[in-house]
């Protein structure tokens, strides 16, 4: 890592050009935060987790502050979906992982220090080594540990002039997964692309809600190729990442690799980052075992369960939707990433064999209304495109007539006359009245795939309720039958 034989630009005390550096490599390392938003408590006591709607420092007790005489527990099911994330994403599960102290000084920590993993020193986090593949590219990830989230502080202004902050300890102590990746990601849309994917990922297990405002947080690493690592922190949701990075990129390529290592903050309202502080190096941190909580111990049948429990996650179900209904990547991919949407499919799939042509109609026209029509009403709908009584284009003016005027779809069809030219003898005898008037194209159209087509889009001209797969299945057999084949 870090090596790179790519030049670096030419250094100069006139202001740089943004086109400087413009073809240097990025390389991006994502570390996210997760809540895990379904566990009930805090990861190690018994305050309610359920801290949203509770007032500021409501949801606090003595453990929380790390007051004398106290001793943290692990919540037992923090672990479990810690190890049904780490399965999801590919990592190795340790059979036996440690709690560090991560010490640093600022009002968010009410201990002084954060109960977390770490993977050096004799660390050793939940999982590590597991990857996410996205639209095929691989993003490696390098580990998973659990920890605990620090309080929440509100500035008043911005970060950087505020003259006070408030602190909020209800988030003290809620359970984290940290999610670090290897430095991967190119771009900031590759970056979205994953975090969208980690997102949907995670949300199918059941064990975090990233809708929550905060559930899922994102810190960032950008370097250009040579230059110093540059943290961006306090990325609070997904749609501001792709901000983030790519104001960070333009800022260190003006730079030409003259970036310094330091950590910056992501100023939402502004859309800047700014200067936060030097970054911090590991030693200032001054990690060492947590001594008041024993190693977490997962025995590999233990392993076994939890992977055999789990729910179905997207990109397994994508590729079921692939083998078992025959479905195009796309829409396998597109359904299984949402939730009502695969849900509705289910249904549909158990009342017909249309399958392809439902995923298609789900998938275009029902994002976020499937809950609007019932399978059997769409299914019905399905099975007129499929016995040719309606062309695919009118199922789906149908359907957006349906869903705007809450009228059933059958209705609608009804209402609107809708119906294909279903009668092959008329389509035939159209056919045959289209060649006779164009001899020229009809003598073509055997070796033409243009005049073969011209033929069946004049057909279409005519008769534009006609099937256009009958009339060019009925076109192939009149040229057959003009060579002198079987038809
Ligand atoms: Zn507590
Ligand atoms: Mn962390």
């Amino acid at each position: 890592m870090g090596k790179s034989n790519i030049p670096q630009a030419p250094r100069s005390r006139r202001p740089p050009r943004v086109q400087a550096a413009s073809n240097l490599k990025v390389k991006i390392g994502l570390e996210v935060h997760c809540q895990l938003t379904s566990l009930k408590t805090k990861l190690f006591c018994s305050c309610s987790s359920d801290y949203r709607a509770s007032e500021p420092n409501e949801k606090i007790c003595q453990v929380c502050f790390g007051l004398p005489g106290t001793l943290p527990v692990v919540n037992a099911k923090a672990v479990e979906y810690a190890t049904m994330i780490a399965l999801a994403l590919n990592c190795k599960v340790a059979n036996r992982s440690l709690f560090y102290r991560k010490n640093y000084f600022y009002p968010d920590l009410p201990k002084g220090f954060q109960i977390s993993q770490y993977d050096k020193a004799g660390g050793v986090p939940i999982a590590s080594s597991g990857f996410v593949d996205v639209e095929g590219k691989r993003v490696r990830i390098t580990r998973i540990q659990l920890e605990e989230d620090p309080g929440k502080l509100t500035y008043e202004g911005t970060i950087d002039k505020s003259s006070y902050s408030l602190v909020d300890y209800n988030r003290a102590g809620i359970a984290l997964v940290e999610i670090v990746t290897e430095p991967d990601i190119e771009d900031a849309r590759e970056a979205k692309m994953f975090l969208e994917k980690l997102r949907s990922l995670i949300e199918s297990l059941g064990v975090s809600n990233g809708e929550l405002d905060g559930a899922m947080r994102c810190d960032a690493n950008i370097s250009l190729a040579g230059g110093a690592r540059v943290e961006v922190k306090n990325i609070s949701s997904f749609k501001e990442v792709e901000k983030a990075l790519n104001y960070e990129t333009l800022r260190q390529k003006t730079f030409s690799g003259n970036a310094t290592s330091e950590t910056r903050h992501w100023d939402e309202r502004r859309s800047i980052t700014i200067a936060l502080r030097s970054k911090e190096e590991e030693q200032d941190y001054r990690y060492f075992p947590e001594p008041d909580l024993q190693p977490v111990l997962i025995e590999p049948q233990q392993i076994e369960t939890v992977r055999k429990a789990m729910p179905e996650v997207a990109h397994t179900k994508a590729t079921r939707y692939e083998k078992d209904f025959g479905l195009s990547p796309q829409f396998a991919r597109e359904l299984a990433a949402n939730k009502g949407l695969s849900s509705f499919f289910d249904e549909c799939a158990r009342l017909d064999h249309g399958y392809q042509e439902m995923a298609g109609l789900i998938v275009g026209e029902l994002s976020g209304r499937e809950h609007e029509v019932s399978p059997a009403e769409f299914v019905g709908l399905v099975q007129m495109i499929e016995s040719g009584s309606i062309t695919r284009a009118q199922a789906k003016e149908a359907l957006r007539e349906a869903l705007r005027t809450g009228k059933p779809v059958r209705e609608v069809v009804q209402l609107k006359k809708f119906s294909a030219v279903g009668d092959e003898r008329a389509i035939a005898a159209l056919i045959e009245r289209v060649v006779a008037a164009r001899p020229d194209a009809l003598k073509e159209a055997g070796r033409d795939k243009k005049a073969f087509n011209y033929l069946i889009g004049q057909v279409l001209k005519e008769e534009p309720k006609a099937q256009p797969a009958v009339v060019a299945r009925l076109l192939a057999q009149r040229l057959r039958g003009k060579q002198g084949k079987k038809t």
